[in-house]
């Protein structure tokens, strides 16, 4: 029987229906007698000629019959015969595996060699697990006592059931699990701009079973863990540390990016954490370019206890203070409306670090009279409250930009 319908009408008949039947009735249909008929899964001699027919009758169905008929019959004419069909000549079925590809590779391109993990059917035991025996044998577990001994005394044989013999052993070949494990290296050439869930078919290269031609395998591109860049979406998503001082000057910083670096600008600002993104640096999307490149600032502030940090600092301090009004308007406001000053200083250079109240309040800009053993242990204590005023300040700013 040739495998196109001579007419619509002979389609349906194949695949059942009424003429005119409704496109979803035709779908299902077919996709019931395409089940019923693959010679994947039934063995019948005549599965893969039905099959044809079945898949025949559904593309003639579907592409409204005329043009695709003759088209066919202009391909294949009616008077050469059809060819003979034959189970092994029919591809095997696809093999589906992840491709597991680095931000890199996914983006660039590569050229992988790809260990497979197959799993095949151990062709000792046909997949069964176990080996019927052609006469039966002792029980090695009982040595044919039908009986093994337990911590509660003697008990049945679970391997031999307490018979004492066996007719069935597991297959030594695989463990008795049926299946074996095979590791074969495929060499995939990666093009540029994988996506994750892109494939790539690689025709004829899956694992041949049941003798049968090997079908296509079907490569499926997902993303290893990166050790710097965290996946969202198409995005790239980048911790990176920088001083804090870098927030309050701005910047213009280098930041790398797969395949090499890209630049970064950081404005000036009050110590805000900006939220920064750098277009066309992320993960290629399936509906073409790349997504964006977004980077984490995390400000991280010095350790001043240094003396000559502190000196550099008490400058820039003297500086912003001789313009209070400029650079901390709301400090200026504050004091001159509340101390009636601008200058809220009382004892240089340490307020709080005695309690020897009366040094204190010594205010009237006379000469230091501390010992000086003292006055470097207050300078000290000056400086680590100062850190950890300055941590405390970081670990505010980290706070703020988890909550955005
Ligand atoms: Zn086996
Ligand atoms: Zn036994």
């Amino acid at each position: 029987m040739p495998h196109r319908p001579a007419s619509l009408n002979q389609a349906f008949d194949v695949l059942g229906l009424p003429p005119g039947a409704l496109p979803d009735e035709v779908k299902r249909a077919y996709r019931k007698l395409a089940m019923h008929w693959h010679p994947d899964r039934n063995p019948a001699p005549e599965a893969t000629e039905r099959f044809r027919q079945v898949r025949a009758a559904y593309d003639f169905v579907l592409s409204g019959g005329e043009a695709v008929a003759d088209d066919a019959a202009s391909q294949e004419p009616a008077a050469q015969p059809e060819p003979s069909p034959e189970p092994s000549s029919t591809p095997g079925p696809d093999q589906h595996e992840t491709l597991w590809l680095t931000i890199e590779e996914a983006i660039f391109g590569t050229s992988h060699a790809f260990e497979l993990g197959d799993v095949l059917v151990c062709q000792t035991c046909d997949g069964d697990g176990k080996i019927e025996l052609g006469r039966s044998c002792l029980c090695e577990a009982c040595h044919g006592s039908g009986r093994i001994r337990t911590r509660k005394g003697l008990d049945k044989c679970g391997i031999c059931n307490g018979r004492g013999f066996v007719s069935v052993v597991p297959c030594e070949d695989c463990n008795g699990t049926g299946e074996l494990k095979s590791s074969r290296k495929v060499r995939v050439t990666v093009p540029p701009l994988m996506w994750a869930g892109r494939r790539l078919r690689l025709s004829g290269q899956a694992e041949p079973k049941e003798g049968r031609a090997a079908g296509d395998l079907l490569l499926e591109a997902q993303f290893k863990p990166h050790g710097l860049y965290r996946i969202e979406d198409d995005d790239l998503v980048m911790q990176m540390p920088v001083s804090g001082f870098d927030l309050l000057f701005g910047r213009r910083l280098r930041v790398p990016v797969p395949g090499g670096d890209a630049q970064l600008i950081i404005e000036p600002s009050t110590g805000e954490v900006p939220i920064l993104s750098i277009d066309g640096h992320g993960l290629p999307r399936r509906s073409g370019g790349r997504g964006a490149m977004r980077v984490v600032l995390e400000p991280m502030w010095p350790d001043l206890s240094q003396t000559a940090d502190q000196a550099a600092l008490a400058t820039l301090r003297a500086h912003l203070e001789a313009r209070l009004d400029d650079t901390l308007p709301a400090v200026a406001q504050w004091r001159r409306q509340w101390l009636g000053s601008l200058d809220a200083s009382v004892a240089e250079p340490d307020v709080a670090a005695d309690t020897d109240n009366d040094s204190d309040l010594n205010a009237a800009g006379e000469p230091e009279r501390e010992p000086k053993a003292r006055k470097a242990k207050s300078k000290k204590t000056a400086g680590k409250r100062k850190a950890t005023a300055e941590k405390a300040k970081a670990s505010d700013a980290k706070s703020r930009r988890k909550k955005s």
